[in-house]
């Protein structure tokens, strides 16, 4: 949600916008396997409904403005908060699914001292920590 890379956080997620790199430069986590699709824009959308939609009712119910102050509130404020919360929503769902594919265990969080010490294909905390 931060915009880093959610495997080792040392390197920025999005080349873009909302264009995120190919691979990691630190730690080489291949992102064009993960597609978040159009879930980001659902949660925003989901999560803005929530927040405008009262806040037009209200206005409407208490001063009964004409259509065109509702324009001019809730269009700007709709567009500007979409953009800023696109780009976390697209990151949060990208490290959910690689969350989901890879476990806990590959961020090397672990609480079994034997698994910690055991070799692994997977950099170390120490590994990624040192980027
Ligand atoms: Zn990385």
């Amino acid at each position: 949600m931060r915009g880093r890379c959610p495997r080792c956080a040392c390197t920025r997620l999005f080349n873009g916008f909302l264009k995120p790199v190919s691979r990691c430069v630190a730690c080489g986590e291949d992102w064009n396997a993960r597609s978040s699709d159009d879930f980001p824009p659902y949660i925003v959308i989901l999560m803005l409904g929530h927040v405008i939609a009262p806040g037009m009712i209200s206005l409407e119910t208490m001063a009964h403005p004409p259509l065109w102050v509702h324009l001019v509130i809730w269009l700007p404020l709709v567009a500007f908060l979409a953009a800023v919360f696109i780009q976390p929503a697209k990151g949060g769902v990208m490290a959910l699914q690689w969350w989901v594919a890879h476990g806990a265990h590959a961020t090397g969080a672990t609480h079994d001292p034997e698994e910690a010490s055991t070799p692994s294909p997977e950099p170390s905390s120490s590994e990624l920590n040192g980027c």
